[in-house]
């Protein structure tokens, strides 16, 4: 038997839609976690809580964690500070805890306003962050110091809906000083670095429930990607993203990190030019650009095959014409 956790020194997970929903453990999280030998990091782009508090909220649901064990984005930005900054520099912040603990911890002061000179500029989400911290750092930036932003999350969920995150308030700032800050959250590499770096890891995998960050982000990283189905994304948007976005494996609950995961065998029919991928008990048809469903599998067996023939493809995802039951 063959498992994704075979050969790997260090298991990354994303949080909200892989460990939990809300304030709920999704399905399976809590044990398939637990059994885990090698070190686990959770990599988290929300800037607003820190280590300890995001350790506390695993603990509450049956995980047994550690601050060590969180990778928050402010923390993955500190090193892009330190680019920049000494020791009792002021550092301008736009956001709330995540981020002062982070840099006092540091010896960096931490100011609010243009008018104290800061020397850089780092911006993340806090729900208290208003127009007045915008102009500050506005004013500040506009004498051309470095910006770092923790992410950019356009969204963030919230009890009432989804809201603003980061990345749409960073767009107000870069509208009005007409440049980009340097990011260090998923999907960007910093954040995987430093998750890397503090446990010494060398052969990682990510495991999310997002193609745009947590997917994109490790291959970035150049780390396999676990896709898991129980978050955002789902079989429409896995077969049809850009080859950047493409997950390594796809499974259907952390459950499967444990149990088997055979190599999809892929066949090729001389006598209709038709390729053929199997996973478990799944089979998919690839002719020209053409994707057919031949044998439903279980779990996310399916998936996987369809995902095979669409990598493995000459035509971009744009190009394919997919069974629509393979995107249910
Ligand atoms: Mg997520």
């Amino acid at each position: 038997m063959t498992t994704l956790l075979d050969g790997v020194d260090a298991v990354l997970f994303d949080l909200d839609g892989v460990v939990y929903a809300g304030p709920a453990a999704i399905p399976h999280a809590v044990e398939s976690i637990a059994a885990i030998a090698q070190p686990v990091l959770y990599l988290t782009n929300n800037a607003s809580r820190t280590d300890a508090q995001v350790a506390a909220h695993l603990s509450e649901l049956g995980i047994a964690t550690t601050p060590e064990q969180v990778v928050t984005s402010p923390q993955a930005a500190m090193p892009l500070i330190a680019k920049h900054a000494k020791p009792g520099d002021p550092i301008l912040v736009v956001g709330g805890d995540g981020i002062t603990v982070e840099l006092e911890a540091r010896g960096y002061r931490v100011v609010r306003t243009a008018a104290e000179h800061p020397v850089a500029v780092i911006q993340g989400f806090a729900p208290h962050v208003g127009w007045k911290d915008l102009a500050e750092a506005t004013y500040a930036l506009h004498t051309g110091i470095p910006w770092v932003a923790t992410n950019m999350d356009w969204t963030i969920p919230q009890a009432g809906g989804i809201a603003p995150g980061n990345g749409t308030l960073v767009s107000a700032v870069h509208t009005a000083v007409g440049r980009m800050p340097e990011v260090a959250g998923k999907p960007e590499v910093p954040i995987f670095t430093a998750a890397m770096e503090r446990v010494g890891a060398a052969t990682a995998i990510m495991v999310g429930d997002r193609l745009d960050t947590d997917i994109r982000g490790a291959n970035r990283a150049g780390i396999p990607s676990v896709l898991v189905l129980t978050g955002i994304d789902q079989a429409r948007t896995v077969l049809t993203a850009i080859a950047e976005d493409r997950p390594t494996h796809v499974i259907a609950d952390l459950r499967e990190l444990h149990t088997d995961y055979p190599e999809t065998r892929e066949t090729f029919e001389r006598s209709t030019g038709a390729t053929y991928a199997e996973a478990g008990r799944a089979a998919v048809r690839r002719l020209g650009a053409e994707l057919t469903l031949v044998r439903a599998g279980e779990g996310a067996d399916t998936l996987r095959a369809a995902l095979h023939l669409v990598a493995s493809s000459e035509f971009g995802p744009a190009a394919m014409r997919i069974d629509p039951a393979l995107l249910a």
